[in-house]
């Protein structure tokens, strides 16, 4: 029985590794080490040549991160994944390994702020141009968004902070039209949600430092392929194109990705461009981390969507202090019949409300939360609550928080896995606690 014949709560805790492989450790061992003996020239010769698979150094590979990315890769149904030292670092070694000879970049609007600052401030200035999609939810219009040098379309299944969903398999559909991929920033849905190769990305990006790990303890990120895509076009010149490192050492011949990687040619020229050379690498005891988190992926998750959809009914029902709720399992969202068709097991355990009053008492609402953490980050344990506007996408001028859809008033919730009343008590004391000192205030 192959591992993918098993089910995604048995690949969580068992896929990718083989206790017979490491001395019958039941728990993977942290390989804390640099380097690797070579034992003798010729193996070293073979390990350079690609001929035999081994690890020589740990900046581009290690035995513990390995395992981290072949579990990945089977619960996403992925050809290769590559781990890197964080989400940031998976987003823009996708992009430009798509796009490192210039070329445009078809993005959602709906992103995570790092994402759209550095779209702004480092993409640029390397040749890279940002189309923000105009009609993300209108695949026929966003075709003719796509132009000549268009090298890819980026979304996030599940949007940070607002949790907005898009139509995946449509938006794939016209970016296969074009000879382009599309790259789905998965951080947010975690596999357990959503596995976008399902529904025909062809790159999937994750923070693994949220829910996946999902304790708040580690930076971390990852890079997976679907094996599907064509990346022998001119578009992407870069995976035919032939390197000395490659060559056959029998016959000299120089060989580019393609040849030599032919199932996994972008995560594997992301491995050794650049992880080798811009160096992001993940640490085996922070990859230690993330694979005992998912472990209990599935369990968190799911708690964390029930979590979710509980603050937000009981936030909905308090119009007195809240104007606008958005979370999937409401009724009236506008994503309910999305999160039909692509979440089975909930939309995420992220919502956001808009604060009803003004600066002073939105202030004053946040200070007087007490068990809801009030920092930057998703998909912890405990449950974190933040005004986006002024911190996650603090970096975003107005004009850019309104085409993100992040309204002054947002406040985000990531549940977390307390019992849900002890968080709706504490919300409903920090409402009474953010009134006018004078007394109730106008709740017209
Ligand atoms: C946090 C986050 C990132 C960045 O990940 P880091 O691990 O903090 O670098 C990217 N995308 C989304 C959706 C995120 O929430």
């Amino acid at each position: 029985m192959t591992e993918r014949s098993l089910g995604f709560d048995t690949r969580k805790v068992r896929a990718g590794y083989d206790p017979a492989e490491h001395n019958y450790a039941i728990s993977p061992p942290i390989y804390q080490t640099t380097a690797y003996d070579f034992k003798d020239v010729e193996y070293a010769q073979k390990l350079f040549a690609f001929e035999v698979a081994g690890n020589l150094y740990t900046r581009v590979g290690n035995p513990t991160v390995a395992v981290f990315e072949q579990r990945m890769a089977e619960l996403d149904g992925a050809a290769g994944a590559i781990a890197l030292g964080s989400g940031m670092a998976a987003i823009s070694y996708t992009l430009l390994n798509l796009a490192e000879d210039g070329g445009r970049i078809l993005s959602s609007p709906y992103l995570y702020g790092g994402s759209i600052d550095s779209f702004k401030k480092l993409y640029p200035k390397f040749g890279v141009h940002i189309d923000y999609a105009e009609h993300i939810h209108d695949p026929e219009k966003l075709d003719k968004e796509i132009r000549p040098d268009t090298k890819t379309i980026f979304i996030e299944s599940i949007s940070n902070p607002s949790a907005s969903l898009l139509d995946l398999r449509a938006i794939a559909d016209v970016a296969h039209r074009h000879g382009i991929p599309l790259v789905v920033d998965n951080t947010v849905a975690t596999p357990y949600l959503l596995r976008p190769i399902e529904h025909g990305a062809d790159l999937v990006v994750y923070s693994a430092t949220k829910g996946l790990s999902g304790h708040g303890n580690i930076i971390a990120g990852l890079v997976l392929e679907s094996g599907a895509f064509d990346w022998g076009t001119e578009k992407f010149p870069h995976f035919a194109e032939k390197h000395y490192t490659l060559r056959d050492h029998a016959t000299g011949e120089y060989r580019s990705y393609l040849e030599v990687f032919p199932d996994a040619p972008f995560t594997t020229r992301i491995r050794f461009h650049y992880l080798n050379y811009f160096g992001a690498a993940l640490g085996p005891f922070d990859a230690y981390l993330a694979l005992i988190g998912i472990e209990t992926l599935s369990e968190r998750i799911a708690k964390q969507v029930s979590t979710a959809g509980k603050i937000a009914a009981w936030l909905d029902s308090r119009k007195d202090y809240v104007e606008w709720v958005r979370h999937p399992s409401l009724p009236d969202s506008p994503y309910h019949a999305l999160a039909e068709k692509y979440f089975p097991n909930g939309a995420g355990g992220i919502l956001a409300f808009g604060f009803k009053g003004d600066e002073a008492q939105r202030e004053r609402f946040l200070n007087a939360v007490e068990l809801l953490n009030y920092h930057v980050n998703i998909g912890d344990a405990r449950t974190l609550i933040v005004d986006s506007p002024n911190n996650t996408h603090g970096e975003l001028e107005p004009s850019e928080k309104d085409r993100a859809d992040v309204p002054e008033n947002l406040i985000r919730i990531s549940a977390g896995l307390e019992d849900p009343q002890d968080l709706i008590d504490d919300l409903n004391r920090a409402f009474a606690a953010s009134e006018d000192s004078g007394g109730p205030r106008d709740k017209s």
